[in-house]
C-alpha cells in the first residue's frame, strides 16, 4: 500500500470487563508510513485498545480491518503473522541472555515463518533461519556491536530498541509501541526517535501510547486523544496541543 493509505481500520470497537467500559464505541484510522499517537490519561482504554487490534482480548463489539481484512476474532498469532506486531508497557526481555538470542526467542514466539509447531524442538535449519532474521534485525536498528552482550548490560534506551528489534522479526507492516520513550533520557529518546523516523520512511505504519508531549510533537503524523474509552479528539499536533477538551481532560478539569 502507498504511503497515507488506510492500513488498519477499527469501528465502534467496545470492550467490556463486567461492568466497566474500557473501551466504548472506539473508531481508529491508521495510515500507512505514518507514526499515529495514542494518547489520554491513564485508565483511558490505550492498552486495551492495543489488546484488542493485536487479538490478546476479544473485542464485545465493533470491528477491526487490516489491509482490507477482517482480523477481530483472529487468533493474536494470526494478527501477528498478517502483520500487526507490538512491544509491551514494559521491557520483556530475559536479562541473562543475549541481545540476539532474546530476539530470535521473540521471532520464535510468534511463529516466524509459520513452519515452526513448537519450542519444544527446533530442527537446526529452523534455528539458523531465525537466528539470521534476528541479526538482521539488530543490525536494522543499529545494535549490532551489543548483538552477544547480555540484554540486561544494555541501557533501557538500547534495551527499548531491542523490543523493537524483536517485533519487527515478524515483518510486520504494523508496529504498536506502548510507552516507548518512557522513563528514557534526552539522548536515549533522540536515538529512538530517528530510529522509527527511519521505519516510517521505509512505509512502516506506527501507532504508539506516549505520554511525552515534547517527545510527540516532532514525530507523530497524527494523534488520537481517548479518556473514559472514548475517544475524545483527533488531529495534527499542533492542533492537539491547543484542543480545549485535550487540556482539560490532562489538568482533570
Ligand atoms: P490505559 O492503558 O489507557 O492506562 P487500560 O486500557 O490499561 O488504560 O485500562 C482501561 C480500564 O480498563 C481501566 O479502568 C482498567 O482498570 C481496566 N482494565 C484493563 N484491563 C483489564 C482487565 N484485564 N480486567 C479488568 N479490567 C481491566
Ligand atoms: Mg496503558
Amino acid at each position: 500500500l502507498p504511503a497515507g493509505e488506510p492500513l488498519l481500520v477499527a469501528e465502534g470497537v467496545t470492550k467490556k470487563f463486567g461492568g466497566l467500559v474500557a473501551n466504548n464505541n472506539m473508531s481508529l484510522t491508521i495510515k500507512t508510513g505514518q507514526i499515529t499517537a495514542l494518547i489520554g490519561p491513564n485508565g483511558a482504554g490505550k492498552s486495551t485498545l492495543f489488546n484488542l487490534l493485536t487479538g490478546l482480548l476479544p473485542l464485545t463489539s465493533g470491528k477491526i480491518e487490516f489491509r482490507g481484512q477482517r482480523i477481530d476474532g483472529l487468533s493474536s498469532r494470526k494478527i501477528a503473522a498478517l502483520g500487526v506486531s507490538r512491544s509491551f508497557q514494559h521491557v520483556r526481555l530475559i536479562p541473562t541472555m543475549s541481545v540476539l538470542e532474546n530476539v530470535a526467542l521473540g521471532a520464535h514466539r510468534r511463529g516466524l515463518a509459520g513452519y515452526i509447531r513448537s519450542g519444544l524442538h527446533l530442527e537446526r535449519a529452523e534455528e539458523a533461519s531465525i537466528l539470521a532474521e534476528a541479526a538482521r534485525q539488530i543490525e536494522r536498528v543499529g545494535l549490532a556491536k551489543h548483538m552477544h552482550d547480555a540484554a540486561g548490560s544494555l541501557a533501557l534506551g538500547q534495551q527499548r530498541i531491542v523490543e523493537i528489534a524483536r517485533a519487527l522479526c515478524a515483518d510486520p507492516y504494523l508496529l504498536l509501541l506502548d510507552e516507548p520513550a518512557a522513563g528514557l533520557r534526552h539522548l536515549e529518546k533522540e536515538a529512538l526517535a530517528e530510529l522509527l523516523m527511519r521505519l516510517r520512511a521505509e512505509g512502516m505504519a506506527v501507532l504508539m501510547v506516549e505520554h511525552d508531549m515534547d517527545f510527540l510533537m516532532g514525530l507523530a503524523d497524527y494523534v488520537v486523544v481517548m479518556e473514559f474509552g472514548q475517544k475524545l479528539a483527533e488531529g495534527l499536533p499542533e492542533e492537539i496541543q491547543e484542543n480545549p477538551k485535550v487540556l482539560a481532560a490532562y489538568l482533570g478539569g
